[in-house]
């Protein structure tokens, strides 16, 4: 009898709750100042951009958040995810660990965004709003939101930066397909992106810039409009909980429990949602698992961004959070991991990095696409170029224990497929890509725009 390759989760085990980081964090959770007073926001400033509910669940301290109805309903469509044993990747290595990865790729959009699309979806549904921006950056979190607001008819207005817009085309078509409205960020839209394109006509955008025209849109739609944010926050990184929680129901049939748990960094959600239920067991279980979060060397906001206070976007209209940041004017170099290229981070990843309970680790471009093609033509899947970097940081893990013998369990999340970048793995086999490091002078002048906060 050989090992076993797929862990599959019946659907009903499908669980019924999210968990929420907050209940458990080593150290208080810091204030949200307004980014015109600087003082803590009142739930009426963010109830602007957010729906009651969205806004209790990020304020929250309550550990388990039961997930409603209608949001389960629509998971059932591909989840629970499988999680899968990389037999070949461990045969390949010729490493005595065990590898495991959950697969996100198999949602209908091909990443754990959809995970908060939905129910984000669902209680602005819920509240009366009609319709919802957002900006995406590649395009994953655009068409996760797209097909949500579709299945709880929102209309849905996206920016999309403007490189992104015009190099991934296929994206914005999915997108539309759906039924979503999509613009080229910087655009003519908003007061935000005129000033840009005065500024600069051939501006190519940014998550930050993109976060700012959508936050604008949605601000001074008298209502009408409430913006969604994919990644960063408290509410979205307890939405993709699911992936953590399924995770450790898989690793207990598989017989084994992680020595190490890695996951890849831009805002922080899929890590958050993987390793947050594992990180549950180490403060309340007496586990001891080793939790890595993997980020692009040219954008290394936890190995060399400041933990501090810093606007959510460039225009600095959106609210101040104490977190890891580049500062929010940085514009990161083009790297086709664009899911990875944001200033900020989750506040309660930088939290826990600070201290000391989760260890971050930046790799360069070219090493993360050799991690990639190695697990495509072991494993078959081709990975998203962001999810790369947490095989490259499972592949480095399980090459250490060959040279020390040790059997260590090893679990990643795969957080999407790459079947829309193609073109980055294309420029890869043409010998056309580059390490970008961050310049040292760069990360300095950014950080001189902080804000200054009386805390
Ligand atoms: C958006 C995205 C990421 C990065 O975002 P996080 O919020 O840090 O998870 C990673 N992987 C994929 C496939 C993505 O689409």
């Amino acid at each position: 009898m050989g090992d076993q390759y797929k862990y599959l989760l019946e659907e009903s085990k499908l669980s019924k709750t999210w968990y929420n980081i907050n209940a458990d964090l080593p150290v208080p959770p810091q204030p949200v100042l307004h980014p015109g007073t600087k003082e803590p926001v009142t739930p009426d400033f963010l109830s602007v951009l957010f729906p009651m509910e969205i806004i209790m669940q990020e304020i929250s301290t309550e550990r388990w958040i039961d997930i409603p109805e209608p949001v389960r309903e629509i998971y059932k469509l591909w989840r629970p995810t499988p999680l899968i044993r990389a037999i070949r990747l461990e045969k390949a290595l010729d490493t005595p660990a065990h590898i495991y990865y959950k697969y996100e790729g198999a949602s209908p959009v091909g990443s754990h965004k959809a995970n908060t699309a939905v129910p984000q979806a669902f209680y602005n549904m819920n509240s009366g709003v009609k319709a919802l921006t957002t900006e995406t950056g590649a395009g994953q979190w655009g068409s996760a939101l797209a097909m949500a607001c579709n299945f709880f008819n929102l209309d849905l207005e996206i920016y999309m930066v403007k490189v992104s817009y015009q190099q991934k085309p296929y994206r914005r078509i999915i997108m539309q397909n759906y039924g979503a409205d999509i613009y080229a960020s910087p655009s003519d839209r908003t007061q935000f992106g005129r000033s840009v394109l005065e500024k600069d006509p051939e501006n190519n955008g940014s998550l930050g810039i993109a976060i700012s025209e959508a936050v604008e849109v949605a601000a001074t739609s008298e209502g009408k409009k409430k913006y969604s944010l994919g990644s960063v926050l408290n509410h979205v990184l307890m939405h993709q909980s699911i992936i953590g929680l399924e995770a450790l129901e898989q690793m207990e049939m598989a017989g084994e429990y992680p020595d190490v748990v890695i996951a890849c960094v831009g805002g922080g959600s899929n890590f958050g949602g993987f390793a947050f239920p594992f990180l549950h067991q180490n403060f309340t279980n007496g586990k001891k698992t080793k939790i890595v979060a993997m980020e692009p060397a040219s954008c290394p906001t936890l190995t060399r961004g400041e933990y501090t206070f810093d606007f959510g976007d460039t225009a600095a209209m959106a609210p101040i959070v104490k977190m890891h940041t580049l500062g929010h004017t940085f514009v990161p170099p083009g790297i086709h991991a664009g899911g990875l290229r944001y200033h900020g981070m989750s506040p309660q990843i930088s939290a826990l990095v600070h201290n000391g309970d989760i260890e971050a680790r930046a790799v360069h471009q070219l090493a993360t696409f050799e991690a990639a093609v190695q697990f495509s033509k072991t494993e078959g899947i081709i990975p998203a170029p962001e999810s790369s970097h947490a095989i490259r940081g499972a592949i480095d893990e399980a090459l250490q224990c060959k040279e020390t013998g040790e059997k260590k369990v090893i679990a990643f999340n795969l957080s999407g497929h790459g079947h829309f970048d193609m073109s980055a793995y294309d420029a890869y086999h043409q010998g056309n890509l580059h390490d970008y490091e961050y310049p040292q002078e760069a990360v300095a002048d950014a950080m001189k725009g902080l804000p200054e906060v009386a805390l």
